[in-house]
């Protein structure tokens, strides 16, 4: 019992950070202003009152268009709000309420943001990984005792990174993807953090083949999307990958 109603919690905190996910999304590449500026249509700048503002209820209730306008809101708020809401479900599902739990649900906040960004601009703000350096940091702080876990993280995945930049010359990983690999590294250790770089290879290598089979797509691929993905079934799954595989 307490578990479905904390689980409802987390779910529906999840939707509300991801409302905000939704504003750093559309707002940073742009670089509007975060905070100071009222939540508007993007068609006829009308802003939008606090009943135009519930995370997903709103897009429902206004059947996806401006109340103003009629122009059609894009499907990302409601999709990005929801998926929020599952993955942090997810992690309290797999983690129980620990500190790891409110660190990863932050992580993840920040894996959703970046992916879209780097999918749209190929970029990788650098917010987002000094955001998720200091919850590495915080991690690393509340466990002392496993210390040597989270520094070895750092540089487990991120060194190897570093080396394919330095002999493709800086053509097969961005900088952004190496600086996220070892924030996370950091937050997680080093056996996690390697699961994850495994998994977002299967993962990017799979999607990538299918999607130049389908649409032709470059050879020019945000890595951060995958990378996220790794990470995320990291979080939830590392233990068991890692002894699966020991
Ligand atoms: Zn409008």
């Amino acid at each position: 019992m307490i578990t479905i109603v904390l689980g409802i919690f987390f779910g529906l905190y999840g939707v509300v950070i991801g409302s905000f996910l939704n504003v750093l999304i559309l707002r940073l590449p742009i670089k509007e202003n975060i905070t100071m500026k009222r939540s508007h249509c993007m068609t006829c700048g009308h802003a939008l009152s606090w009943y135009e503002l519930i995370p997903l209820f709103s897009y429902l209730f206004l059947g996806g268009k401006c109340r103003h306008c009629k122009a059609h809101i894009s499907a990302q708020y409601p999709i990005i709000e929801g998926a929020n809401g599952l993955i942090y479900v997810s992690i309290f599902l797999a983690k129980g309420i620990t500190v790891e739990t409110f660190l990863y649900c932050l992580c993840a906040s920040a894996l959703l943001a970046l992916s879209v960004i780097e999918w749209r601009t190929q970029e990788i703000p650098l917010g987002f990984n000094i955001f998720i350096l200091i919850l590495g940091l915080v991690r690393l702080v509340t466990d002392l005792g496993n210390w040597s876990q989270y520094v070895i993280g750092l540089f487990a995945v991120s060194v190897f990174l570093l080396l394919i930049n330095f002999v493709t010359k800086g053509r097969g990983i961005g900088h952004g993807d190496i600086k996220l690999m070892a924030a996370t590294g950091l937050l997680m250790g080093w056996k996690r953090i390697i699961v994850a770089f495994i998994m977002a290879c299967i993962i990017g290598t799979v999607i990538h083949l299918i999607r130049m089979a389908v649409e032709k797509a470059g050879r020019k691929l945000a890595l951060g999307p995958y990378l996220s993905m790794g990470i995320f079934i990291a979080m939830i799954w590392g233990e068991q990958l890692v002894s699966w595989y020991l």
